[in-house]
């Protein structure tokens, strides 16, 4: 079995552990193994801090922005290996796998054209000087610098490749070194990610380690000079929160985590018209692309009363003709979930909202194509409708991480819309389909305080936008409540967990002098 090795310390390491099996979800065929422990990762800390944060602080934003360029060259070098490994271990179909994998280069080349309008400088002006006192002489001015310490990513199942690539490209722009641990089911296309760049030799000795398994007492060696960044559930990102070591030390925690995202269907909306057609559109797509294992597809679909009963009936007739199998045939376009706990997770959470719901349609009766008898992970699409709801119920509450959606009428008037999509206690994104300007404007000042990114699908964007479920590197990722409260990528906003902001206060000429404006 191949064993998949950690990099930690300037040296592979396989682990003592008994292994964790790497499955190929559709299958349930054994790809690789991880195995953990045998490594200290006091050590795998200090070198991030002693060997890799130095070697990095020595270059500009320009320079490190050089090497993010050549990161996304390697992977797309290689991008049809990294594919192929997220389809086998990630249960993803070929657009799918595309998704994360472009998804990973696209951000890391965004972030590398970025630092070239950055200059070769290693400290960043953040905004404008000011005046102190009456003589001008006397002057403030804030300045962003890398942090001295380590960045520990943790990155959840679904999106291997971009998941690592968004967190690393901020990370290294800013200058400051990475343990990045992938989610151990679908590690193999982070594992081959970083083989990759390794070989390439294209960062310094310790800005990038990998960390396989378990995180151990990795925490433990954290200080306040380290970052953690962690994608996953809101159940893990708690625990995080919680551990007395982050606590007591005052690390910094950035959390992304579950999200009930709503797609809001406004009353002005038409049957047949290009704002409904994008409507229905986003909401199939969001609820198949990666078998609905994405933290912004949709969720929640709020209609018009009026409206609800052919909204249900285009939805259904559009997800009958998903087809579900083995993602390695050219003609499915859905495959399996990614584990076996994805699945019992699902099912156990629409058993949950069914208590409070109605079926539309039911995934439990696909049979997967091209899979061997009784195998694999595989959830059909499933349409629920909540007639009636508040705030305590599970449709707003309970995030099912699959292919499952739930209709919710409404009464056409922004203000009961606002209230419902708020039931779900802060989001990543929600979208917005309606030409209407006043219910848009009533719309996105009710939503924004609950939302990182708010989504306005309209007649003039229709043939043009990627819909809600892709998170862009020029865009805040992440939002309040539920969703972690955390914010990542956003351009230079991203690398705002990464650096120091100081307040530098005294002689302009000076300042000016250092901060290479004089
Ligand atoms: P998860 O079970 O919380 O795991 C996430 C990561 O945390 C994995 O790498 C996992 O490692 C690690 N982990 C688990 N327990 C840990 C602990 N005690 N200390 C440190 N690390 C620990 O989440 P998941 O099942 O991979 O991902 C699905 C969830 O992620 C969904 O709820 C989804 O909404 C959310 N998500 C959010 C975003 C976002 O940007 N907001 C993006 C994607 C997914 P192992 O795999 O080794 O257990």
């Amino acid at each position: 079995m191949n064993r998949l090795k950690s990099f930690l310390a300037g040296k592979w390491n396989e682990g003592l552990t008994a292994p964790t099996a790497l499955l190929n979800p559709a299958t349930e065929e054994p790809l690789a193994e991880i195995a953990t422990g045998g490594t200290d990762l006091a050590a795998a800390v200090g070198f991030a801090r002693e060997v890799g944060g130095p070697a990095l602080r020595e270059m500009t934003f320009k320079q490190r922005g050089e090497r993010l360029q050549k990161m996304a060259k390697v992977i797309h070098a290689h991008r049809d290996t990294l594919i192929h490994l997220a389809i086998q271990n990630g249960g993803n179909t070929r657009g799918d796998a595309k998704f994360d994998v472009d998804g990973a280069m696209g951000t890391l080349s965004f972030y590398a054209e970025l630092a070239e309008t950055l200059g070769d400088t290693s400290v960043l002006v953040d905004g404008e000087g000011v005046k102190l006192g009456r003589s001008p002489r006397l002057y403030g001015q804030h300045v962003l610098s890398p942090r001295c310490g380590v960045a520990v990513h943790i990155g959840a199942f679904n999106f291997p490749a971009w998941g690592a690539a968004e967190k690393a490209a901020c990370a290294l722009l800013a200058g400051m070194p990475i343990i990045s641990k992938p989610a151990t089911a679908t590690a193999l296309v982070a594992h081959k990610m970083t083989e990759l760049v390794l070989e390439a030799g294209i960062l310094p000795e310790g800005a990038f380690q990998l960390l396989l398994g378990q995180v151990g007492d990795l925490f433990d060696h954290l200080g306040g000079q380290d970052v953690v960044a962690f994608t996953g559930s809101s159940a893990t990102g708690a625990k995080l929160r919680g551990n007395p070591r982050l606590v007591s030390e005052n690390v910094r925690v950035n959390i992304e985590a579950d999200s009930l995202n709503a797609a809001v269907l406004g009353p002005d909306a038409q049957v047949g018209s290009p704002t409904y057609d994008l409507f229905l559109a986003d909401v199939v797509r969001d609820m198949t692309q990666k078998t609905g294992q994405k933290c912004t597809a949709i969720r929640r679909v709020l209609v018009p009363e009026p409206l609800e009963a052919r909204v249900r009936e285009d939805l259904c007739e559009r997800l009958s003709a998903i087809k579900v199998g083995n993602p390695m045939l050219d003609e499915v376009t859905m495959g399996p979930l990614a584990t076996s706990s994805q699945l019992a997770d699902v099912r156990a959470g629409v058993a949950k909202l069914r208590a409070e719901t109605e079926v539309v349609l039911s995934g439990l009766q696909a049979s997967p194509l091209g899979v061997p008898s009784g195998k694999g992970f595989f959830f059909g699409p499933t349409l629920l409708r909540c007639p009636r709801s508040g705030p305590s119920s599970a449709v707003h509450c309970h995030e099912v991480f699959g292919p499952v959606s739930t209709v919710i009428p409404y009464d056409g008037t922004a203000q009961a819309a606002v209230e419902i999509v708020r039931w779900g206690a802060g989001g990543l994104v929600s979208s917005v389909y309606s030409d209407d300007r006043a219910f848009l404007t009533d719309m996105v000042l009710g939503l924004s305080p609950f939302h990182g990114r708010l989504y306005l699908g309209s007649a003039k964007i229709a043939d043009k936008a990627p819909g809600p479920g892709t998170a862009l590197p020029q865009l805040v990722h992440g939002g309040p409540g539920r969703a972690g409260a955390g914010e990542e990528l956003g351009g230079l906003r991203g690398m705002a967990l990464y650096l120091q902001r100081t307040a530098l206060q005294g002689d302009k000429a000076l300042i000016d002098a250092i901060t290479g404006r004089g």
